[in-house]
């Protein structure tokens, strides 16, 4: 049976350490989702998923599956499946007897253990490889084995720590691909760590980006990148190239470029954030339109990186990759109110105590 898992308001602190790794995390993941941990290395992403697989007892909080409290589960109680950046399987054990290995130790029945290999060597798209040996098998391979190994005894909760990190970009992409079809059939709750933001976007419905040791957003995709929680997301996310300040109130941002209508109901000072790619240009018969000049172009390839001024400020668009546009240019810009958001000009003040 898979279940949800519940995070509360976990505290870690390595022996030793000046400052704490992982402050106040509080998380919840409904049964039968996937939600990515996003976040930079070092910001403690493994060390959550230590806890939650019980080889990290953390120094505050508590952990439930499906309810329950494991904190005081050995990691073997807690019907888990994980998988690790490595595959780590058993060298002198075939593919099959690696899936199955899980699944002996529980002293399962042999033809139900065949059954359930079988299914998942098919899952995994290796069926013609149960019999050799995990040696012989490409890094890809391997973590697809893995993945069967993982998802083998059914466990309610299946934990990923950056599982496709060291493949090779074109082979990242089939495997984000296979553990959405091993989730459809399958319907195992999943924690995804990743610090790659396509990564976690694609693999995940929900996102909980993790700096510094604190949960700053946990939102569905769009949501993260529509609207930022905070000036530091935006800019892990790469949406802080525009950051206007100025003042919100009643539906309106107040700032040098006009009184701009806003979707949101943030009120105060701050800053208002748009994606450079949301930005439209065009003569536009609607809210939100300002007169801009062109100042520079760069053709890359893909697509146009704009930056123009209004106002006396500088705005970073991006366009198609065949827009008329040239250093010079008058045009008019579209800033879409659905993608405005207004965030406090400086990070949120940590507790006094935290402060150095
Ligand atoms: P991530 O997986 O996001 O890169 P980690 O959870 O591995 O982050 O590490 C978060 C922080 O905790 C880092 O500053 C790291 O140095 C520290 N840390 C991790 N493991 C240990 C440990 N066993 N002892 C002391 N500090 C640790
Ligand atoms: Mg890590």
């Amino acid at each position: 049976m898979t279940s949800d898992i519940i995070l509360d308001n976990l505290d870690h602190t390595y022996p030793e350490a000046a400052a704490p790794t992982l402050r106040q995390v509080a998380l919840h993941v409904p049964a039968g989702t996937r939600t990515a941990i996003l976040g930079p290395s070092g910001s403690g992403k493994s060390t959550l998923l230590s806890i939650i697989a019980g080889l990290t007892t953390p120094t505050g909080g508590d952990v439930r599956l499906a309810g329950r409290s494991v904190l005081r589960q050995p990691p073997h109680r807690r019907d888990l499946g994980v998988v690790l950046q490595r595959p780590l399987l058993f060298p002198h054990l075939t593919v099959a007897e690696n899936i199955a290995f899980g699944l002996r130790m529980r002293r399962t029945d042999r033809a139900v253990v065949r059954r359930r290999v079988a299914e998942l060597l098919d899952a995994v798209a290796l069926p013609a490889y149960a019999d050799r040996r995990s040696t012989e098998l490409s890094g890809g391979q391997q973590q697809r084995v893995a993945l069967a190994r993982a998802l083998a005894a059914r466990p309610a909760v299946l934990l990923l720590d950056e599982p496709f990190s060291a493949l090779d970009p074109q082979l990242r992409g089939d495997m984000r691909a296979l553990l959405a079809e091993l989730h459809r059939r399958e319907g195992t709750t999943t924690l995804f760590v990743t610090h790659d933001r396509d990564e976690a976007t694609d693999v995940a419905d929900h996102v909980a980006v993790l700096l510094d040791g604190h949960v700053a957003q946990h939102a569905p995709p769009a949501q993260l990148f529509r609207r930022p929680a905070s000036l530091a997301v935006a800019r892990f996310l790469g949406g802080a190239a525009n950051a206007i300040p100025g003042t919100a109130r009643a539906g309106r941002f107040d700032c040098p470029l006009g009184s701009l209508h806003l979707d949101t109901n943030h009120q105060g000072p701050g800053l208002l954030l748009i994606r450079p790619e949301a930005i439209v240009v065009a003569e536009h018969d609607a809210v939100n339109v300002i007169p801009a000049a062109i100042t520079a172009v760069t053709d890359r390839g893909t697509h146009l990186d704009v930056r123009a001024t209004s106002a006396g400020l500088t705005l970073h668009l991006t366009t198609g990759p065949a827009t008329p546009l040239r250093p010079g240019d008058e045009t008019i810009l579209w800033l879409p109110p659905t993608q405005l958001s207004v965030v406090a000009a400086q990070h949120q003040q940590r507790p006094a105590s935290q402060q150095r």
